[in-house]
């Protein structure tokens, strides 16, 4: 059986790794990146905390002897459901069943200058160029003499206040205490300003109470400057407009916002629903076209009793229903009836600071220390390769004792190196 899935995200990549080595499939993973990486890090690499590398594993090294399992790097563009095939931006490949897992890309809401002057927080490149941009805004702020372009240099914008958000808040605060004073003594006495900006009433919304209380308390008293029920409606002239009228010089919006699925052309209209989202039915199958599955935060599926909205776009629904679809498709090859999806909530979780996090459990809520090394511990089983597990928790452990991490280096292309 001839499997294409295009996208080695969380869902995409369970899904192969549950198929490799099964001769009765030959399986072909798509990816836009020659790499699978972890989103819920990537505010550390783009905090100059941790290595993109850390956090990143490339997927011919981790498919290699695997002979049933082909990498095609490239980007799916249009299915053809007649001929059965896809078209990437290279080649078009012909399936039996074809797996959409291309995830979601940032949503700016129709924002323009938004678009084209923040830092959104999406991908590894992302991440990269938001710590080249904020570091550069550092060296310039060192250098001028001017009062109000060094305040605008200095303060940083961040909006959406989830976990994203949160996370980079707390980061950049810390940053701002414990770091920016001794690598820059031109800022001696000057204090930048962080403001996290949500248009809902509370930081971490799809968490408890006790979870949004305790993060609004300790970014506020790390001095994150927090405003709630505003929006941003527009960035211009370095200055974001907020729907209050506010506005906010500065050179750094950091976009944590919102998402919407990535789109692929070649669908019924009528597969496709809010935010983007591919519908499907109680087993991923796409509503009104043959042979196509959609799994993770691409998909709207409403079956799910405890879910008639559709499932939150989380790392472990996208894992569990990667995992399941696999088990259909073998159930497929066996002849065999397909099985339902329903979600096994484990909990959700955010880091505030160094040393404090929230946990809500299905039943429970815990915070402070322990909730912190739980965050780290479940947030080091699932990264690829042993290596980057080992790297990774002692760039941790050396970048907690030290609080001086070394990584705040401007590497950037050549053609993109003439801005200084
Ligand atoms: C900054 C950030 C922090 C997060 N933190 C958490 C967290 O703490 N906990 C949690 O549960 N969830 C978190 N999430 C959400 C979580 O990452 C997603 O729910 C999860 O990644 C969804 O998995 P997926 O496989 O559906 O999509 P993705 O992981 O987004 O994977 C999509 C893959 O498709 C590839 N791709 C895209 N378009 C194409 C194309 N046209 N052709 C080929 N390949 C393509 C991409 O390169 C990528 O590899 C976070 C997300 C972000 C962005």
């Amino acid at each position: 059986m001839k499997i294409i899935i295009a996208g080695g995200g969380f869902a995409g990549l369970n899904i192969a790794k549950a198929l490799a080595g099964k001769s009765d499939f030959e399986v072909t993973l798509i990816d836009k990146n020659n790499y699978h990486f972890f989103p819920p890090l990537l505010y550390q690499v783009a905090t100059s905390f941790i290595e993109p590398s850390n956090i990143s594993y490339p997927f011919r090294k981790m498919f290699q002897y695997k002979d049933n399992i082909r990498f095609h790097y490239g980007t799916a563009r249009h299915i053809n459901a007649e001929t059965k095939t896809v078209e990437t931006d290279t080649i078009t490949l012909d399936y039996d069943y074809l797996i959409l897992a291309m995830g979601t890309e940032t949503n700016y809401f129709g924002m323009e200058n938004v678009k084209q002057n923040c830092l959104p927080m999406k991908t590894v490149d992302d991440a990269i160029n938001m710590r080249n941009h904020i570091l550069l805004s550092l060296e310039k702020a060192a250098r001028t003499n001017d009062l109000i372009e060094r305040e605008k240099l200095l303060t940083i914008v961040i909006c959406g206040g989830g976990p994203t958000g949160v996370e980079v808040a707390g980061m950049l605060a810390e940053m701002g205490k414990k770091i920016i004073e001794k690598d820059y003594p031109e800022f001696k006495n000057i204090k930048g300003r962080i403001y996290l900006i949500d248009a809902l009433n509370a930081l971490l919304n799809t968490m408890s109470v006790k979870a949004q209380k305790e993060a609004f308390e300790t970014l506020g008293e790390l001095g994150v400057n927090i405003k709630l029920g505003v929006a941003v409606k527009d960035y211009k002239n370095e200055k974001v407009i907020l729907n209050n009228g506010e506005e906010i010089p500065t050179t750094n919006l950091v976009w944590a916002s919102g998402v919407i699925a990535r789109s692929i052309s070649g669908l019924p209209e009528e597969s496709v629903g809010k935010g983007g989202r591919i519908l499907v039915d109680e087993y991923n199958q796409v509503q009104k076209i043959k042979n196509i599955f959609a799994v993770g935060d691409i998909c709207l599926q409403t079956s799910d009793t405890k879910f008639p909205k559709g499932h939150p776009q989380l790392a472990q629904v996208a894992i569990q229903q990667g995992k399941l679809v696999a088990k259909n498709l073998e159930n497929i090859a066996a002849d065999k009836s397909l099985n339902p999806f329903t979600y096994f909530n484990k909990g959700s979780m955010a880091i505030i600071s160094k040393f404090k996090a929230v946990v809500d459990l299905p039943k429970g809520f815990y915070k402070g220390f322990f909730a912190w090394l739980t965050w780290l511990f479940i947030h080091i089983i699932p990264i690829a390769g042993f290596r980057n597990k080992v790297k990774l928790s002692y760039n941790w452990f050396w970048s907690f004792i030290t609080n001086d991490p070394t990584l705040r280096i401007i590497i950037r292309p050549e053609k993109n190196n003439t801005q200084r």
